[in-house]
């Protein structure tokens, strides 16, 4: 399996399709190849063939190890109906198409080709530790699960290899999300003043999340907090007065806000007595641009690509906001060869110039931080 193409296509056969996620056989797939290369693996499961893999080669005193981390879940097919066979690794041009390739099996496969290359010269180095999760598609839980382990150890960077077209992003919004439930009391729907309507109490409150003002400062790369109410529910026949109501609300987070003292402000916004069950709370990921650690990712992403890279962050969340913490937020770039635009499309596709590119960048980066 010398070539990142190759191991990419032996990823998306396993079917890791979240939820039900099963990652167990591909994580023990990728488990054995690093074994074989040297390195020291471990294998996490939150719950049954939930299965993350940590590994670890090299190591010294005074200088913790890089760590280059990826998820082996993708999301459902859709409904759309596919053009190309999800997991068979079709290829037409440049593209290779299939479930997880940009959202991140490509990602997965240049790093573990890159720990490979290293597999022979990392003793008396700090040294690298990959970490790949399960479940991270809608809500991180496996590196959530994993940040509760020992298992992690120590690292002094980390790569995400989540799909940026091989830019380096120094960071993403974090997220709460939580939903809102609203009680009651029914009634027949011809005596509506012998009932307590919740929906009428849920309509209050979403109409002041509308209108809600974070007061926060706009972040210079990420931009403004966003709110958004993406379910509403409430009710169980049109001639009762509804007792129950719930109300499904996704917050996006830029780095200075406090996830605590916003969350009571929220809670009040909604309502005294306002039952609040908590879906995620991640927190932003942010490296300062002039961080001297991401300047070199910069740097080598420029002399392997010829593109310049701008200070960009990425929209879309990712296990740094569990792994981050759990490192003691360590400078965190998000870089990785897959197609931003294409994850969780159908048909979706990713660049194989980009993915073999991408094998040669985190070798990069994985020589600088180790020499
Ligand atoms: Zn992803």
């Amino acid at each position: 399996m010398s070539d990142a193409v190759a191991l990419t296509k032996s990823l998306l056969r396993f079917d890791t399709i979240n939820p039900p996620g099963r990652e167990r056989d591909c994580a023990r797939f990728a488990g054995a190849m690093l074994q074989e290369w040297g390195f020291d693996v471990q294998y996490f499961e939150y719950s049954e063939e939930r299965t993350s893999v940590v590994a670890r080669l090299g190591g010294s005193e005074r200088k913790s190890p890089l760590c280059l981390t990826g998820h082996l879940d993708v999301v459902a097919l859709g409904s759309r109906k596919w053009s190309k066979d999800p997991f068979a690794g079709e290829t037409a041009g440049d593209k290779l198409y299939g479930r997880g390739v940009s959202d991140m099996k490509s990602g997965v496969a240049a790093m573990l080709l890159a720990a490979r290359s290293f597999s022979k010269s990392l003793s008396n180095t700090p040294g690298i530790v990959l970490v790949l999760t399960a479940a991270e598609e809608g809500g991180c839980i496996g590196s959530q699960h994993l940040a509760q382990t020992q298992l992690l150890g120590r690292a002094g960077a980390m790569v995400v290899g989540e799909p940026t077209g091989n830019l380096p992003f120094v960071g993403h919004k974090g997220s709460i999300k939580f939903y809102a439930r609203f009680k009651g009391k029914s009634a027949h729907g011809s005596m509506p003043e012998l009932g307590d309507n919740a929906v009428y109490k849920a309509a209050r409150a979403v109409a002041k999340l509308e209108a809600f003002s974070f007061k926060a400062k706009k972040h210079p790369v990420m931009g403004a907090p966003t709110l958004n109410v993406g379910t509403f529910q409430g009710g169980a026949g049109i001639n009762l007065v509804p007792d129950s109501a719930v109300v499904g609300v996704d917050i996006r987070t830029v780095p200075g806000m406090d996830h605590r003292k916003l969350l009571s402000r929220m809670k009040s916004a909604v309502g005294k007595g306002v039952e609040i069950e908590m879906q995620s709370d991640l927190d932003p990921v942010w490296t300062d641009p002039k961080n001297e650690w991401a300047q070199r990712v910069a740097e080598i992403c420029m002399d392997v690509t010829g593109k310049t890279p701008k200070t960009r962050a990425a929209t879309y969340m990712t296990d740094a906001a569990n792994l981050h913490k759990a490192y003691g937020r360590v400078p965190t770039v998000v870089l990785g060869p897959g197609e931003p635009g294409q994850a969780h499309q159908t048909d979706e596709y990713a660049s194989m110039e980009r993915i073999r590119e991408s094998v040669a960048i985190y070798e990069n980066l994985i020589k600088d931080w180790c020499s």
